[in-house]
């Protein structure tokens, strides 16, 4: 990903969906917002208990690096789920200036330009879908609970559904996340992934491949690559590995510069992606 400014904004995108002509993106970062505190200072979650005209400015500033209107955005509620929603003309500014009227939705599609998804992130993955052929994008949120679901396969199906995307053609990005190093799970969640995906488990004296993501640490503790689970999840679903941009950036290892829940054990604001057409 690569580092951009613009009015004291600080922001991130990914080179290869800079590329594609008609998309527009951007992953926050803590800096060039308004708000103070544990919050500081770009925090763009209203449920976060930070001051409501505080998140509306910092909506606002990224409203104007991105070069669309507040009224463009609709945002994702995220409960850990794999619902995904078609976002249509009529959602135009849910979840920033109107109340959103729909619950447990972690990832947003749509074909309709003008429009800006926007999820929120402080260590889960997000997922950036881009289908250039059809002019179509999908924006996802990305847990542990949604990867061990299949989250990334879910949107790629949901867009080829409504838009006839070919999985080939899609152009991905993995954003800022937290990194294997700094992901302790328990055992009971390890246990999970191993289900899900025989061969996750990476042991001692092995070299990593496209399929292992999950180590054994100690204790019973287990260190997991959210990351790499995700892009093999894509690669699965039929994106060519080539496609995929990967973060190259821990929120976890980075808690000045990116929220994160794990570093600050919850006492954090949040980050947003937007994407939009
Ligand atoms: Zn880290």
């Amino acid at each position: 990903m690569i580092k951009n400014i613009k009015s004291n904004v600080e922001y991130l995108t990914f080179n290869n969906l800079s590329g594609i002509s008609g998309v527009r993106h951007a992953f926050s970062t803590r800096l060039g917002g308004v708000s103070s505190g544990i919050y500081s200072s770009m925090n763009l979650g209203y449920t976060r208990g930070d001051d409501k005209a505080c998140v509306d400015e910092n909506f606002s500033r990224m409203a104007a690096v991105l070069g669309c209107d507040m009224n463009d955005f609709v945002t994702g509620v995220q409960t850990h789920t794999t619902n995904i929603r078609l976002v249509t003309e009529e959602d135009k500014g849910k979840g920033v200036v109107r109340p959103v009227d729909y619950s447990d939705t972690d990832g947003l599609i749509t074909n309709i330009p003008g429009i800006v998804l926007v999820t929120f992130y402080a260590d889960c993955v997000p997922l950036f879908f881009a289908d250039p052929v059809h002019k179509a994008i999908g924006l996802s949120h990305s847990g542990w609970r949604g990867t061990v679901n299949r989250m990334g396969a879910a949107t790629i199906r949901a867009m080829h559904d409504n838009f006839d995307t070919d999985p080939s053609d899609l152009i991905c990005g993995i954003g800022p996340c937290i990194c294997m190093d700094c992901y302790e799970i328990s055992e009971d969640v390890a246990d999970v992934f191993m289900k899900e995906f025989p061969g996750c488990l990476l042991s001692a004296g092995d070299t990593r491949s496209d399929h292992t993501f999950m180590m054994p640490k100690n204790d019973d503790k287990y260190l997991l690559d959210l990351r790499a689970a995700n892009r093999l999840i894509m690669i699965e679903a039929g994106v060519p590995a080539a496609n995929i941009e990967l973060p190259g950036i821990c929120t976890c290892c980075n808690p000045s510069y990116l929220f994160s829940h794990r570093a600050t054990n919850g006492k954090r604001g949040n980050m947003a992606a937007f994407l939009g057409l």
